[in-house]
Parts: C-alpha cells; sequence; structure tokens
C-alpha cells in the first residue's frame, strides 16, 4: 500500500498498527554543544507499517490524538525504550508525552511502573512535553509531574516559542529544561528576530534555573552561533540523523 492510498482520516490504520505493536522508537541522540559528546537520546516514534516509512509522527501522532488512543501508542513506546535503556547502561532518554495524556489519573502511576518492571531508573527518563498543543487539565498535569519528579523523572519544554505556553507554565510546573523549536534556529545565520528570541529564551531558561536544547541544527554556522549564544545542548541533522537501536547500540 502506497502512503497516497492511505485515507485522509488515519486513525483507524494507526490504531490497528499499535494493536500489532508496529510501532517503534527511532532514537536521535542530543550532544553537548561544547564537547560535542552524546548526553542523551530522543525516543521518535516510527510506523513500520508504513511502507517507506513515509507516513511520519506529524500525522499519525494528531490520529492517535484525536482517535484517543495516544495513551496506548505511547506505552507501546515507552516498554521499548526501557528495554533499550537497561542495555544502554547510564544514557538519558527523552520520550515525548502528548498533553492530552495528563488527562489521566493514572499517568504517573502507569509510567513508573513500566520503569519498575524493566528496570529502567526514572533519574534516566526526561520527559518532553509539547508547547504545540494546549495543557488543559492544570491541576492534575502539575500533580503528575510533582509524582513524577519526586522519582527523579525530568521534564522539558518542547518546541518552545511556537504554541500555547505561557510563563506561568514555567513558574508553576518547574521544567528542567527548555527545547528551541527549529524554526527559529533555521534561519538563525540570517534573520536577526531569530537571533533576538533565541538570545532571550536562553536568558529566560537561565534565570529559571533551565537548561536549553537547540533543535534541529543542520549547518556549522547554525552550530557556532548557537555555542556563542549560551545554549547547552544540541540536536539536529548537523551531528545524528534519528536511527533505529540497534545503529544506537553501534554507536555507544
Ligand atoms: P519533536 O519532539 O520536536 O522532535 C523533533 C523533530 O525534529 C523530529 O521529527 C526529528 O526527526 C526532527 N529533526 C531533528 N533534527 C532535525 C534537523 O536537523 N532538521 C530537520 N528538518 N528536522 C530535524 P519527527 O521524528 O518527524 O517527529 C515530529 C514530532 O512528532 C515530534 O517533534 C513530536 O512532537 C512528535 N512525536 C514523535 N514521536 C512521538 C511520540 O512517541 N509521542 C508523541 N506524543 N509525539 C511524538
Ligand atoms: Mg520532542
Ligand atoms: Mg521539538
Amino acid at each position: 500500500m502506497l502512503a497516497s492510498d492511505l485515507p485522509f482520516d488515519l486513525s483507524g490504520e494507526v490504531r490497528e498498527a499499535v494493536r500489532r505493536d508496529r510501532l517503534v522508537p527511532h532514537y536521535q541522540p542530543i550532544v553537548d554543544i561544547q564537547t560535542t559528546e552524546i548526553v542523551g537520546v530522543e525516543a521518535l516514534a516510527r510506523w513500520l507499517h508504513s511502507p517507506d516509512m513515509s507516513i511520519g509522527p506529524d500525522r499519525f501522532i494528531p490520529a492517535a490524538e484525536s482517535g484517543g488512543f495516544i495513551g496506548d501508542l505511547f506505552f507501546q513506546i515507552l516498554r521499548r525504550v526501557c528495554i533499550d535503556g537497561v542495555r544502554w547502561g547510564g544514557l538519558k532518554i527523552a520520550v515525548n508525552v502528548s498533553p492530552q495524556q495528563f488527562h489521566d489519573p493514572f499517568l504517573g502511576s502507569k509510567i513508573l511502573s513500566v520503569m519498575a518492571r524493566t528496570g529502567f531508573p526514572p533519574s534516566q527518563l526526561e520527559i518532553e512535553i509539547t508547547e504545540g498543543l494546549p495543557l488543559t487539565d492544570w491541576s492534575r498535569t502539575a500533580e503528575t509531574l510533582r509524582q513524577l519528579k519526586a522519582e527523579g523523572v525530568r521534564f522539558s519544554l518542547d518546541d518552545f516559542g511556537t504554541g500555547y505556553a505561557n510563563l506561568s507554565h514555567l513558574r508553576e510546573l518547574s521544567f528542567d529544561s527548555l527545547k528551541i523549536d527549529r524554526s527559529f534556529v533555521a534561519a538563525i545565520t540570517s534573520r536577526e528576530e531569530n537571533r533576538k528570541i533565541v538570545r532571550s529564551i536562553v536568558t529566560l531558561a537561565t534565570d529559571f534555573g533551565m537548561t536549553t536544547v537547540a533543535e534541529g541544527i543542520e549547518t556549522e554556522e547554525q552550530l557556532a552561533w548557537l555555542r556563542d549564544a549560551g545554549c547547552q545542548f544540541a540536536q539536529g541533522h548537523h551531528f545524528f540523523y534519528p536511527q533505529p537501536a540497534s545503529e544506537i547500540d553501534d554507536l555507544l
């Protein structure tokens, strides 16, 4: 089946793929911007069913969210992440959690239970929450964050600068890290506005005691500018593409 033959609403197909265990994490290394040493990886969901892997998470994640089974998809990814993570020793792994999942009052307990079963330590897990969708269930989200943080899980605000977060998110949810959206990084060497925004994000993060990760670095020039601006960590095709677990095995 070709990607173009798939229906506009993918949720039925994605639900079936989750049922058949066809969603796997690929991993993109995150590096220290000064030394370019690998400090961790981000797990990014890939749908194996899609014939040429051409249907990316930008299409199947919204389908899982609107179909109401993003939690099932997430736990399929998390189980594999924990198994891979145990094999990789002390490596930190970031996973993406949809804001919608915070409606589940048992989210924190379920995550901790997968970690306990697999033996992957909570202190090596980082949860990325995108700013691209609003966090609606405020008090439940805060409670889940408290529960997981007490066990050593870290949190980052993903795609920062593009979406719905406001400064009270930073104050009340105490994120550990901000991920600077790649749309700002893309034109960093040509647009002064982007440079101003990124400088402000780095200052904001420093003042709140958070680290910064620049997403989507593709060139040496972008890297040099972000390093000089005080950004601490980096991720992008300039260093590594997302890759299957077996390739991370070889890399470490
Ligand atoms: P994200 O969490 O911001 O992940 C970074 C995205 O940027 C990934 O796209 C990655 O492949 C891409 N990327 C990394 N470096 C570069 C670069 O140098 N240039 C360019 N052009 N792109 C780069 P991907 O894998 O297609 O994922 C898209 C989004 O889908 C993710 O954005 C995340 O929001 C979501 N997503 C992926 N996996 C999951 C998941 O398991 N659960 C949830 N809820 N969302 C996920
Ligand atoms: Mg992410
Ligand atoms: Mg992002």
